[in-house]
């Protein structure tokens, strides 16, 4: 475990250029090691089997992945991803060379050309020209030396074992970058999401109350409005009276302190089943979906009661507060404002009346 924290800490220490995203030289730090591995066995296992030549070539692949992967760190992001290119492309023209077209060296092109095309931010154009002279390279070395017999002669089945291990290592390799590239893909998006979410949040909230705001209650009533269905709602806008009062006698850190402790009482009794918001000052809206006047009314009850309790210790002294509440039910005849004026013409009346009273 603790050597592969090590490894782990080294393949993602830092390029030198800090202006660059280092998750391409991580890359290609990660495939050359990789390689390396593969290199390992494979020099060990031709030696063995007594092909000391085809044992150096994969000593000196070895060594050459193994100079880019110390390259990466001193190197620009481009000259690594280039050189692990081209030691790659080598690789393949040996494969080609020693082992003939039957060494599975197709399998390099699409492999490379997915690195190049992840590597840089170069234009499309560029891309694509990487990937035509790529395929006409490998078609070159393919017509030069696909007609020679293979230079390294060895039974079918150890040619088969070569290829076979050969696109084994490209395609965990390509595994690996696929990996890397769909995982920091869905790292950001997953972040952007949480962002736009918390954002929207913040948009819609009232920072004092933690309740809906102006906005988020217009957003609701329309959504309201356009259901094409008989679905009915009551509104109600209602009002702290005498707040100012509060404000004059205990300090408007005092008046906000019952501000929120009014938002809980509300929210306490609303749950999940009406919409509340902080309409302005020190006025507030419920919207009570599927409930009519009477069962509204009901609501209301209880959260007046619930209110009166929520009385706010300042200073030894408790202040407590009354609302008036206007409220109307949703005539989808009239338009928004309308509806919203009638609830608004219910809670002035209300105030006119004595206030702490609801008018429906
Ligand atoms: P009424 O019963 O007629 O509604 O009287 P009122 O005193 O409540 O009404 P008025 O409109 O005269 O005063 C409202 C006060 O609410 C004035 C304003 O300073 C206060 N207020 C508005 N927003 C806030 C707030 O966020 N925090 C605090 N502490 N006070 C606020
Ligand atoms: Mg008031
Ligand atoms: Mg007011």
């Amino acid at each position: 475990m603790k050597l592969l924290r090590k490894i782990h800490a080294i393949i993602n220490k830092d390029t030198t250029e800090e202006n660059e995203s280092k998750k391409m030289s991580v890359l290609i730090r990660m495939l050359s090691l990789t390689l390396v591995a593969f290199f390992l066995i494979a020099t060990v296992a031709f030696f063995l089997r007594g092909y000391p030549g085809a044992g150096l070539g994969n000593l000196g692949l070895l060594t050459l992945y193994l100079l880019i992967f110390l390259l990466s760190y001193r190197l620009p992001k481009m000259a690594t991803v280039l050189s692990f290119i081209l030691v790659t492309t080598l690789w393949a023209i040996s494969m080609l060379w020693l082992f003939g077209p039957d060494s599975g060296f197709q399998i390099f092109p699409p492999f490379l050309i997915f690195i190049f095309f992840f590597a840089g931010n170069s234009r499309f154009f560029r891309k694509l020209v990487f990937g035509i002279v790529t395929f006409a390279l490998y078609q070159a070395m393919s017509l030069l030396y696909g007609s020679r017999a293979p230079l390294l002669d060895i039974s079918i089945s150890a040619r088969h074992c070569v290829r076979d291990s050969c696109m084994f290592i490209i395609i965990l390799c390509t595994c690996i970058a696929a990996h890397i590239f769909s995982r920091d893909s869905q790292i950001l998006e997953h972040k952007l999401i949480e962002y736009n979410k918390r954002l929207k949040e913040k948009a819609n909230t009232d920072p004092l109350t933690g309740l809906n705001n102006r906005g988020m209650a217009m957003d609701y009533l329309q959504g309201f409005v356009k259901r094409a269905d008989s679905m009915i709602c009551c509104i109600c806008i209602c009002d702290i009276d005498h707040f100012k009062r509060v404000n004059d006698t205990y300090g408007h850190d005092a008046g906000d302190l019952v501000l929120k402790a009014v938002a809980k009482a509300m929210k306490n009794v609303c749950g999940e089943k009406c919409f509340l918001a902080r309409w302005g000052g020190e006025e507030f809206f419920i919207a009570f979906p599927e409930l009519n006047g009477d069962e509204a009314m009901d609501v209301l009850y209880r959260i007046q009661k619930a209110v009166k309790k929520s009385s706010v210790e300042v200073n030894g002294e408790t202040i407590s507060v009354t609302l008036t509440y206007g409220l109307t039910e949703y005539d989808k005849e009239k338009g928004l404002d309308e509806n919203i004026k009638d609830a608004d013409n219910n809670l002035y009346l209300g105030k006119e009346q004595g206030r702490n009273r609801i008018v429906f």
